[in-house]
């Protein structure tokens, strides 16, 4: 179709079926998809210093004064697999509007600009070094259902923006319920035992795991297990939203 045209059938169809943001409920012309208008999209801001040195969760200026461990309250002083996670914000408003296009609406273009969030949303030192990026995998049965990965598509955007290869380097070996679907004690146990490494896979020293959401940490923790396991030393993840309570 000749560009004019094209143009003139895009202000038609704006004009019988105007775009109306999810997040402010206004009409608009520029902004996320058809979901979301650009004033809300560029209100999904990263979480600020302070953050808790294993969950990523924000605390208020002042709250690591006095502390051995630069941990929030529920990451405490525990043993974790996990050593460092990164959120662009809690998984609230606008962030999981978007999400939600991107995952269950079928707006994999999405990608991109949520990747890129994630990537301005965590400091360079975190990156530093990091040699392979690695997306949480998705059972095969839930992959051929939904056609891809979201973690995957994050993982491949990401290492476009930051030149860090990314590998699928575990896998799942049964399906679980989604986790949001579960009461905290169930989304504890859930993933146990459930993620291990690509048979003959040679596993780098230095990684960041990628998810989309981060509820309890628990499926996270299982893949940062299973990696050091196979001789990982230092495991950190980047995901989109994280639900505000740790545990
Ligand atoms: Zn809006
Ligand atoms: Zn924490």
């Amino acid at each position: 179709m000749p560009k004019f045209l094209s143009g003139l059938m895009g202000s038609v169809s704006d004009l019988f079926f105007p775009k109306i943001c999810q997040g402010c409920g206004e009409r608009f012309e520029t902004g996320l998809s058809n979901i979301l208008c650009l004033s809300c999209l560029n209100s999904i801001a990263a979480y600020e210093d302070p953050v808790c040195s294993h969950c990523g969760m924000s605390l208020p200026p002042g709250a690591f004064e006095d502390a051995v461990l630069s941990r929030c309250r529920d990451c405490g002083d525990g043993n974790y697999h996990l050593d460092q996670v990164r959120a662009v914000g809690p998984y609230e408003g606008p962030l999981r509007i978007a999400h939600h296009g991107f995952k269950f609406e079928g707006m994999e273009a999405l990608g991109g600009i949520l990747a890129d969030k994630m990537v301005f949303s965590s400091p360079p030192a975190f990156w530093e070094g990091v040699e392979t990026l690695v997306p949480v995998p998705l059972s095969p049965e839930r992959e051929r259902e939904r056609g891809y990965n979201p973690a995957a598509l994050l993982a491949f955007e990401i290492s476009r923006a930051k030149g860090i290869p990314w590998r699928l380097l575990l896998r799942k070996t049964k399906s679980t319920r989604p986790q949001m679907s579960l009461t905290r004690e169930e989304r504890l146990k859930n993933p146990k035992g459930v993620y291990c490494p690509e048979e003959g896979a040679k596993v780098p020293s230095k990684l960041v795991l990628v998810d989309d959401v981060f509820t309890t940490g628990a499926t996270l923790e299982e893949c940062a297990k299973s990696l050091k396991e196979a001789g990982g030393s230092w495991v950190g993840a980047v995901v989109l939203g994280r639900t505000p309570r740790y545990f």
